[in-house]
């Protein structure tokens, strides 16, 4: 099979396409899928550039998000047939640890990403658990298909299970023009809540106000506390969605209402981040961590998609020999919605 591999770490010059052995079957309840898109996410850039504290098999492939026709299932697979559409869940967990019986997926210590712990999605055959498959809704794309789960099923379990966003409060998202900032957008709103984004093109902010934004502030030409402070009257809003990191951390808390939530899923500008306890305490803020979701979240997003909720918008397709260009994309942030590999020729 054609696979987009890294060879070595050190970034998008290290990659190749390369032709590898086609996975096979090795548990009773594995699948094999014959990929038909794989979606780009930020997750892979990182792990191209090298990942301190992962240990890479080369040649790696890469790639979390994807979707496919199941080509042959092991004997205890149930409910899934050959020639079924599927899309992946890419976070695969032990299924026996504490965490796993209780559900929580994400906190096994065995935790892993396709693409970054296991072979990923940049290729035309993967093997993967039957419960990391969901069928994909009538109508959806490939595309959108492959770039549903990463971004939704992350958003969703930062809003939704760890900051209980409720109807009617306000959410500030940090860089709009970011997959997991785009979901969090379309949760928010389909939770009730009210949204305030920011991102440095404008391009990207009156996109957002289309998909139900209620004020877009550009973080390059304004103050966003003090937007923020003027838009709500001094009171600030219910939670914040950062994953920015060191940039934003101090001006996210100074955004927080009393009983405020901030949650974060990365640091793309730097882990390193002060927090006045006092402030913490007095306020009852709430700082909460979040990555990836479990396997009740994954079945919740579904149950939205297959009724036409929450599906990404794809900003670009391009063909496996194309899969650099498409990172080079992605990397410049220039991007609206996802960019997505074709794996069907
Ligand atoms: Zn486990």
């Amino acid at each position: 099979m054609k696979a987009l591999t890294l060879t070595a770490i050190g970034g998008l010059d290290q990659l190749r396409i390369q032709d590898l052995p086609r996975p096979t079957l090795s548990n009773p309840d594995d699948v094999l899928v014959r990929l038909h898109a794989a979606a780009l996410n930020r997750l892979d850039l990182w792990v191209i550039g090298g990942l301190p504290g992962l240990r890479y098999t080369f040649p790696h492939i890469p790639g979390a998000d994807g979707a496919g026709v199941v080509e042959a299932t092991g004997p205890a697979v149930q409910g899934l047939a050959v020639g079924e559409r599927v899309l992946l869940n890419p976070g695969r967990s032990c299924g026996h640890c504490e965490w796993c019986l209780a559900g929580e997926q994400p906190l096994c210590p065995g935790f892993g990403v396709l693409g970054e712990h296991h072979p990923g999605t940049l290729a035309q055959y993967l093997v993967v658990p039957a419960r990391n498959l969901a069928r994909v809704p009538e109508r959806m794309s490939w595309a959108a298909a492959a770039g549903f789960t990463l971004a939704t099923l992350t958003a969703w379990r930062m809003l939704i299970t760890r900051a209980r966003l409720a109807p009617g409060e306000l959410v500030l998202i940090w860089g709009i023009g970011g997959g997991v900032s785009q979901a969090a957008l379309r949760i928010a709103r389909h939770a009730g809540a009210r949204v305030v984004v920011t991102s440095g093109a404008e391009a990207k902010l009156a996109h957002a106000r289309e998909l139900g934004a209620e004020h877009g502030i550009n973080h390059s030409t304004s103050d966003v506390v003090a937007v923020v402070k003027a838009l709500t009257g001094r009171r600030g809003v219910d939670v914040v969605v950062d994953s920015v990191g060191e940039r934003t951390w101090e001006q996210s808390l100074r955004c927080l209402a009393r009983g405020g939530r901030l949650v974060t899923c990365g640091a793309t500008t730097g882990p390193m981040v002060t927090t006045d306890v006092r402030k913490l305490f007095w306020y009852q803020w709430s700082l909460l961590g979040s990555t990836m979701g479990s396997d009740a979240e994954f079945r919740a997003i579904m149950r939205l998609a297959a009724a036409g909720e929450l599906w990404p918008e794809v900003d670009t397709v391009v063909p496996l020999d194309q899969a650099v260009a498409g990172f080079r994309r992605l990397e410049a942030g220039v991007q609206l919605g996802k960019v997505v590999v074709d794996l069907s020729g």
